[in-house]
């Protein structure tokens, strides 16, 4: 340690000494803080940080071009079988039709036309097996 270093280490000494009450409260107070404050991101962790983003935006694409494409399979299926019965159940409880083939959920509140049509269509079906 050089005379000025001791001098200097003194002379720090001293003002902490010489601090009021508050005033070694705050500094105390700043030291926890800086002494709580993370780490600054390395550039691996920045990288590995974007990466996560990345993947998460692409999950999020992908269910939005599953969901695209089971709306659209749900588009084009006529719930029917090709000898012209209806591919649906009655799910009684929850009120609503449910497609076997594209699973979709018909609601008579939603579509009561095609509702109504595949309902009597199932209900026909129902009274041929009896
Ligand atoms: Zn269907």
């Amino acid at each position: 340690m050089s005379k000025a270093e001791v001098n200097e280490a003194q002379h720090s000494n001293e003002q902490v000494l010489s601090m009021k009450p508050s005033e070694l409260a705050e500094l105390v107070r700043v030291i926890v803080q800086e002494a709580k404050r993370p780490d600054p991101l390395t550039p691996a962790e920045i990288r590995q940080m974007e990466q996560q983003q990345e993947q998460r935006l692409n999950q999020s694409d992908q269910v939005k071009a599953e969901i695209e494409q089971k709306v659209a399979r749900q588009n084009i299926c006529t719930h029917l079988r090709k000898d012209g019965t209806a591919r649906i159940v009655y799910v009684q409880n929850q009120n609503y039709l449910l497609c076997q083939k594209c699973r979709k959920i018909i609601r008579p509140e939603k579509e009561p036309e095609l509702f109504n049509e595949l309902f009597q269509l199932q209900m026909a079906n129902n009274q041929l097996f009896d």
